[in-house]
């Protein structure tokens, strides 16, 4: 579905992704792992688009992607829940999940306001809530609500869980268990290893600007140097 091959980005005259590779397969959940500064959010904003690749592709049901605007991007099948989240704060609950609502490619069993609320209930009573007035476990699931809104056949997301409370994030992990069995695929990242490791299909390790390693999460469960030395773990 997804196969970003060679990719590499720069900020200026600094290079920051050196010949990245990474794969998620249809209905996979496909992990970005790494230490701080190593490129996980920069991989991501050039696979949408938002930075640009000075080389290598991105390949998505077929299509290249390199070149496209990040708009035409998300209307091809792609729904990104960025870091920080980026709530719109001046619009209710309600409205932002409709701001960006799509259906471009057609799915026949499409997302609609009613199936984000049955996904987390706990926004059902905040729809009416203004964006900045939301907890940071609100903004998060409004945040998936939305990418899920415009009927992704990919979801992206750059720090699934980062700030929330423990409760909290084992919602969203259940949430995305659940949108994952539907069959949607995933690609995930998030410091909570082990709760990464628990959905996901496959694991790719990013250093310095390259996925240094890549296995299912057993293979990770088991490789103890992998995990030291490049998770800090
Ligand atoms: P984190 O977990 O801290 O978000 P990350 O793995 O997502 O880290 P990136 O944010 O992609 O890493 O950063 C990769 C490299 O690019 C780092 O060296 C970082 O300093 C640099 N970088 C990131 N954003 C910019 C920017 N807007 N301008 C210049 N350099 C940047």
């Amino acid at each position: 579905m997804l196969t970003v091959s060679n990719l590499t980005a720069h900020y200026g005259a600094s290079q920051a992704l050196f010949g990245v590779d990474l794969t998620v397969g249809a209905g996979q959940v496909a992990t970005l792992l790494g230490r701080n500064g190593m490129g996980k959010t920069t991989t991501i904003n050039t696979i949408m688009g938002i930075v640009k690749a000075t080389a290598g592709s991105v390949v998505f049901d077929g299509q290249e992607l390199t070149g496209i605007k990040s708009h035409q991007i998300a209307r091809l099948g792609l729904g990104l829940v960025p870091e920080g989240r980026q709530i719109f704060p001046n619009l209710s609950a309600m409205e932002n999940l409709v701001a960006t609502a799509s259906n471009h490619l057609g799915a026949p069993d499409p997302w609609t306001v009613a199936r984000v609320l049955a996904l987390f209930p706990e926004l059902e009573a905040r729809t009416g809530s203004m964006g900045n007035l939301l907890s940071g476990g609100e903004q998060q699931m409004l945040a998936i609500g939305r990418a899920l809104m415009t009927n992704p056949k990919l979801l992206i997301l750059d720090e699934a869980t980062e700030g929330l409370a423990p409760l909290v994030r084992q919602k969203i992990w259940s949430a995305l268990s659940e949108i994952a069995s539907g069959g949607m695929s995933i690609l995930v990242v998030d410091k909570n290893l082990h709760d990464l490791m628990r959905i996901a299909d496959m694991n790719h390790i990013l250093r310095r600007g390259r996925v240094v390693w890549r296995g299912d999460s057993a293979a990770l469960e088991e490789d103890v140097q992998a995990r030291e030395s490049y998770l800090g773990l």
